[in-house]
C-alpha cells in the first residue's frame, strides 16, 4: 500500500471515530509524508503546531490503532508540522505568515494597554489560554480561523456565561492572527456597547458613511457581548449590513454572546439566521482539573507558588468562573506580599470561605424569579399563577430548582414563593431539573447561564 492510500484509509477510518468539527480542523489536513519501515516508524504532517499538539494528545492512540489494523509493522507517530499550510497559500492573502520569535516575556503583562489600532489587548494570547475539556472546541475552532481567516468558519459565534474567557479567546484570535500576518491584515475588535454608540453619534451627526466604512474597511471583525445589541433596532440593522458586506467579500466575523444566538431576546430573525449560518461554539463551567490548571497558570504569571493544598480548596470551592479564581489569586497573592511570608492552608480557607459566600449573600428569591422570568420572556405573574403553559411550566421549575440549589430554601417555603404550591410539586420539580441538567447538554447551559445573571443582577 502507498503512503498516500494508507493515510486516506485511516483518515475515512478516524473521521468515523472522532467529531466533525474536531476532524475538519484537526485532522483532515494532515499528509503521511514518511515510512521507516526497519524501525516502524510513521512521520505525519500536520497543518501547525496546535494541530500537532492536539492530535499527539488525543488521537494519537486512535491513529496508530488504525494504522496497525492495515499494517502491523508500523509501531509509531511522529508528527511535524508542515511548513506552508494549504490555507495560506490558497486563501486571502497573498504572503506567507510572518513567522515571529515568540517572546516568553510577553505572556502575563498586564499592564499595557490596548493597541489603539485594533483596540486588542495585548495580554490575551492563545499561548497563556488554559484549555479544557468546558473549552476545547472553541479553542479548536478559533486557533483554526487563524490560518484559514474568513473561509472556515465565518462566523465564529463564541457563547458561555460570564468570567469564562470569551473575550480573552476572541481577543487572543485577533492577536493571533496580527502576529501571523503583521499589517497586512486589518482586525478590529469593538464591543457591542461600543459599536451601538458608535451608531448613535453618527446617525446623529448624520456621518452614517464614516461609520461604515469604519466598520467595513477590515479584514477582521471581531464583536463582543453581541446580545446587548438585541432589540437596537438601528445597530441591528447596520450590523446586518456590515455583516452582509464583509461576509461577502470573504472577511473574518467573529461574535461572542452570553446565550446561544437562538436565545437572544428580540434579536431580529435576518440577523440571527446569518449568526447560525457559521459555526458556534460554547464555553461552559470549567471542570476541576481544569481549574487546577488555571490556577497554577495563574500563580505562575504572578511568579508564586500556593502550593497543592490551597490550590486544590479554591479548585473545589469555587464554581462559577475564571474570573473568580483570578480574584482570588489576586488577594492571596496581595495578601502574600503584604505579609511578606507564605500563606498558611488556615488563612486561605478563610480568605476563599470569606469570598464564596459574599457571592451568594444578597441574593433573594424575587432575583432568582425576576431573572429567570426575564431570560423566558414572560412576565413574573405567569409563573405564580396555575397557568401550565409548556412556556411557564419549564421556567417554573428552572426557579424551583435554583431557588433550592442556590439558595439552599426549604421544599414547603419555595412552594409558598411560588403561589402556594405543594412542597411535593417542588421536590417533583427539582428532581426533574436536576436529572436532567446531567444528561440534556442544552439546558445545562442555561442554567448556568441564568445562574450568572442572577449573581450579575445582584452585584
Ligand atoms: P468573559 O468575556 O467570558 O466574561 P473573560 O474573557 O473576560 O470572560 O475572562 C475572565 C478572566 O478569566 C480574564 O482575565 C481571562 O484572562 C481569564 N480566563 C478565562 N478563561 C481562561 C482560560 N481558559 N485560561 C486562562 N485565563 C482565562
Ligand atoms: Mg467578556
Amino acid at each position: 500500500m502507498d503512503l498516500k492510500t494508507l493515510w486516506d484509509k485511516t483518515l475515512a477510518e478516524i473521521e468515523l471515530q472522532v467529531s466533525k468539527p474536531n476532524f475538519l480542523t484537526w485532522i483532515k489536513n494532515s499528509r503521511l509524508i514518511e515510512k521507516n519501515d526497519s524501525a516502524g516508524v510513521v512521520v505525519v504532517g500536520v497543518a501547525n503546531s496546535f494541530a500537532k499538539e492536539w492530535i499527539k494528545d488525543k488521537h494519537n492512540k486512535q491513529l496508530l490503532e488504525i494504522l496497525r489494523s492495515f499494517d502491523e509493522t508500523i509501531s509509531r507517530i511522529d508528527y511535524v508540522v508542515l511548513n506552508q499550510p494549504d490555507a495560506i497559500k490558497k486563501k486571502v492573502f497573498s504572503r506567507q505568515p510572518v513567522q515571529q520569535k515568540e517572546n516568553p516575556r510577553q505572556v502575563g503583562l498586564i499592564d499595557l494597554a490596548a493597541d489603539p489600532k485594533t483596540n486588542l489587548h495585548p495580554r490575551y494570547a492563545f499561548k497563556n489560554f488554559v484549555v479544557g475539556s468546558s473549552n476545547e472546541m472553541a479553542f479548536a475552532a478559533s486557533s483554526a480561523i487563524t490560518t484559514e481567516v474568513g473561509t472556515k468558519y465565518n462566523p465564529l459565534f463564541v457563547y458561555g456565561g460570564t468570567g469564562l474567557g470569551k473575550t480573552h479567546l476572541i481577543q487572543a484570535i485577533g492577536n493571533e492572527i496580527v502576529k501571523r500576518y503583521k499589517n497586512r491584515v486589518r482586525v478590529k475588535y469593538v464591543s457591542s456597547e461600543k459599536f451601538v454608540n458608535d451608531v448613535v453619534s453618527a446617525i446623529r451627526a448624520k456621518r452614517m458613511e464614516t461609520m461604515k466604512q469604519k466598520y467595513r474597511d477590515v479584514d477582521v471583525l471581531i464583536i463582543d457581548d453581541i446580545q446587548f445589541i438585541g432589540g437596537k433596532a438601528k445597530s441591528e440593522e447596520e450590523l446586518f449590513h456590515t455583516f452582509n458586506a464583509l461576509y461577502q467579500n470573504s472577511k473574518q466575523i467573529i461574535l461572542s454572546s452570553d446565550r446561544p444566538p437562538s436565545d437572544v431576546p428580540v434579536l431580529e430573525d435576518r440577523l440571527r439566521s446569518r449568526f447560525e449560518g457559521g459555526m458556534i461554539v460554547d464555553i461552559t463551567h470549567p471542570d476541576y482539573e481544569m481549574k487546577l490548571a488555571i490556577i497554577k497558570n495563574k500563580t505562575a504569571e504572578k511568579g508564586f507558588d500556593l502550593g497543592d493544598e490551597i490550590a486544590h480548596c479554591i479548585a473545589s470551592k469555587l464554581q462559577r468562573s475564571v474570573r473568580e479564581i483570578e480574584g482570588i489569586i489576586s488577594k492571596l497573592y496581595f495578601y502574600k506580599e503584604f505579609k511578606g511570608s507564605d500563606i498558611d492552608i488556615k488563612t486561605a480557607q478563610e480568605i476563599i470561605n470569606t469570598a464564596t459566600q459574599q457571592s451568594t449573600a444578597n441574593i433573594n428569591p424575587s432575583h432568582v424569579i425576576k431573572t429567570v422570568a426575564q431570560y423566558f420572556e414572560i412576565s413574573q405573574a405567569d409563573i405564580i399563577n396555575k397557568s401550565r403553559r409548556k412556556e411557564v411550566v419549564l421556567p417554573r421549575q428552572i426557579i424551583m430548582f435554583l431557588l433550592r440549589d442556590m439558595l439552599g430554601m426549604s421544599y414547603p417555603n419555595i412552594g409558598d414563593k411560588l403561589g402556594k404550591r405543594d412542597h411535593t410539586t417542588v421536590i417533583h420539580s427539582y428532581e426533574k431539573i436536576a436529572n436532567k441538567i446531567t444528561t440534556d447538554k442544552g439546558l445545562n447551559q442555561k442554567i448556568v447561564m441564568i445562574k450568572d445573571l442572577v449573581n450579575k443582577n445582584t452585584s
